[in-house]
């Protein structure tokens, strides 16, 4: 009699040759496309991911070319896809692998672990995806299933960080083609044992599923009580001087790093007319004359917070002061006419806000 891994195997394998979905950075072995599309998987979803992934490879098309990049031309490719902070460490990744490996990407996973923004499931991802090496990678969609088949009704044990779950993924992938194997199993929570409303009657391992035998398939995994994400209210602040408007450069660390955005300035409920001049100064640096408030906030959600930008303009007090070269105006400040944008990237949240502003 064979062990649950090897019969979840003999299961899995033939049902992904079948039914798996054709997307791009499943027509590769490439291991460097392969970790390109794990890190735009990251809280993406792949519809999102499918418009990014050619570009980007296209623009940056091995380890040595990204690595030689700047920065802000990754964040340019990047823009729109958020969570920049993937694309800063994808950059440090490559720099990493160009220098301690000559650009090949290793395919030990211990060594992969070593690369910047390379956890444990991404280097599981790279090496049995792409080196097809038996290695177990367990993210929320195997977690799930995991947890169902067994029907683990103890919270503890259906995250993706519980022991149990990598130990049954490792006999897994090791009980067949560890690259089917892996993806078998990413594609089953993806496609078929998604989080709510399960497709059990056209489930490949139904016969072996403990929470379809106890009914317990809606209630696992235990629901996660979330508590609503604190709201932010800030001023987005367009500081309008010969018809251009600044935009700063964020610290890199913390949310939106690096990406230009309008100057952010804390809205207090007793503020209505607009940031006040004053603190738009101390900000900025700007000394503006007249302040014009835009009724209707644009609202960013982020993982765990959310930003309500309420865009007004400042009209800078001084206008005649030439502009530099590029329309820069020392490091991290840019001055835009409409429709122009600087060469980094531009987030979405700050598009919207442009937009609003007619820029
Ligand atoms: Fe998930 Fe249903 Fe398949 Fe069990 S039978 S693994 S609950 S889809």
């Amino acid at each position: 009699m064979l062990d649950l891994a090897h019969r979840l195997a003999n299961l899995l394998e033939p049902w992904f040759h079948q039914h798996q979905r054709d997307l791009a950075w499943r027509r590769t072995r490439d291991p460097y496309a392969i970790w390109v599309s794990e890190i735009m998987l990251q809280q993406t979803r792949v519809d999102t991911v499918e418009a990014y992934y050619g570009r980007f490879l296209e623009r940056f098309p091995d380890v040595g070319t990204l690595a030689a990049a700047d920065e802000s031309e990754v964040l340019a490719a990047w823009s729109g896809l958020g969570y920049y902070r993937r694309a800063r460490l994808l950059h440090a990744g490559a720099r990493h692998v160009a220098t301690s490996h000559g650009g090949t990407v290793p395919d030990d996973p211990e060594l992969l672990r070593k690369i910047p923004g390379v956890g444990r499931y991404t280097a599981g991802a790279i090496a049995s995806i792409a080196f097809d090496r038996p290695t177990a990678l367990v993210d929320g969609n195997v977690a799930r299933v995991l947890s169902r088949l067994q029907a683990l009704e103890n919270p503890k044990q259906q995250d993706a960080s519980a022991a149990g779950h990598w130990i049954m993924a490792q006999k897994i992938v090791q009980a067949g083609q560890p690259r089917v194997l892996a993806q078998a199993l990413m594609e089953l929570g993806a496609t078929v044992c998604t989080p709510m409303g399960p497709r059990c009657e056209g489930c490949p391992v139904r016969s072996e599923c403990q929470a379809l035998a106890k009914g317990l398939q809606s209630t696992i995994p235990t629901p996660k009580q979330r508590a609503p994400s604190p709201r932010e209210d800030l001023w987005a602040v367009a500081v309008r001087r010969n018809g251009r408007v600044l935009l700063e450069q964020r610290a890199n660390e913390g949310l939106l790093g690096g990406m230009w955005c309008l100057p952010l300035i804390e809205r207090k409920s007793t503020d209505r007319a607009g940031a006040p001049p004053r603190v738009i100064a101390e900000v900025t640096g700007v000394k503006v004359k007249s302040v014009e408030a835009l009724v209707e906030p644009v609202k960013h959600v982020f993982t765990h917070r959310v930003w309500m930008l309420w865009p007004c303009r400042g009209e800078a007090a001084v206008v005649d002061v030439p502009f530099r070269a590029g329309y820069e105006d020392g490091p991290g400040r840019m001055w835009i006419a409409p429709g122009e944008r600087p060469r980094g990237g531009i987030p979405k949240v700050t598009e919207k806000v442009l937009e609003r502003l007619g820029y």
